[in-house]
């Protein structure tokens, strides 16, 4: 569904992507893990054009999104994102907030979009707090609003960078399990994490990054259980 060919990124002097590839098969998780500043957003945000690459090719189902020509806002529509700090608009309802991007961009009608937004509500558990404003929720409650979020448009691809390590420690099972089941669902993923036992239970394929280098890639039970890289066994062996 999604290959990255030769992705190089870097911001000054900074090289933060050097030479990353990567290929996501369409219902697959990929769980990106790394020090602090190994790029592991840089690499979601590239996907999500969020960010200029400086060389490299980035496919999606058949279309090179890095194509200058492409249609950013479409391919953000296929490729849904969701941070850690939840990004959620405060003065908005949460339904308003779900509704927005359909709204304003793609120019879907309000009760389409509304319908659409009532659905993923659904599906994250919250439509009873369609109503509320953000800042009626916990952190928990708004994580699974901004993942109706980025659902709303049926993304191709989720992308999740670190959604729950702004969250509460009590806060981080719901979040956790609501991806879980996406991923059974046959949701495609990436996702970039700290929480190494997470990483282990919903990864098809773990992805060390390291400098801005893909150094070890495989099931988790390799890269996690018996890593090959002397780099990777130092990471993992400084978490716990
Ligand atoms: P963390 O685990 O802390 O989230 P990360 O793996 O997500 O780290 P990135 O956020 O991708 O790392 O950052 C990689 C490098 O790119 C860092 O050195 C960072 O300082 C640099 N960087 C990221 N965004 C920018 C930017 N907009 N401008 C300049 N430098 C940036
Ligand atoms: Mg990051």
């Amino acid at each position: 569904l999604l290959s990255v060919r030769g992705l190089r990124k870097s911001f000054g002097e900074n090289v933060v992507l050097d030479d990353v590839t990567l290929d996501v098969a369409a219902g697959e998780c990929v769980v990106l893990i790394g020090a602090s500043g190994s790029g592991k957003s840089t690499l979601l945000r590239c996907i999500n054009l969020l960010e200029q690459v400086d060389d490299g090719v980035i496919t999606l189902a058949g279309l090179d999104i890095t194509d200058p020509r492409v249609d950013a806002d479409e391919v953000r529509s296929r490729t849904g994102i969701v941070f850690q700090a939840y990004n959620l608009f405060p003065h908005l309802s949460v339904l308003d907030n779900v509704t927005l991007a359909p709204r304003r961009v793609h120019r879907v009608a309000r009760a389409e979009a509304e319908s659409r937004a009532m659905a993923m509500l659904e599906r994250v558990g919250l439509a009873e707090k369609a109503r509320a404003r953000p800042d009626d929720l916990s952190g928990g409650q708004q994580q699974r609003v901004a993942i109706a979020r980025a659902m709303v448009n049926s993304p191709q691809l989720l992308l999740l960078d670190e959604v729950t390590s702004a969250l509460d420690p009590e806060l981080v099972g719901e979040v956790l399990d609501l991806l879980r089941e996406l991923r059974e669902e046959g949701m495609t993923m990436i996702l970039s994490t700290h929480e190494m036992g997470f990483a282990r239970n919903v990864a098809d394929t773990v992805c060390f990054l390291d400098g801005g280098r893909v150094l070890e890639q495989g099931p988790p039970a390799e890269v996690l259980g018996a890593p090959r890289e002397v780099r990777t066994r130092q990471f993992l062996s400084r978490l716990v």
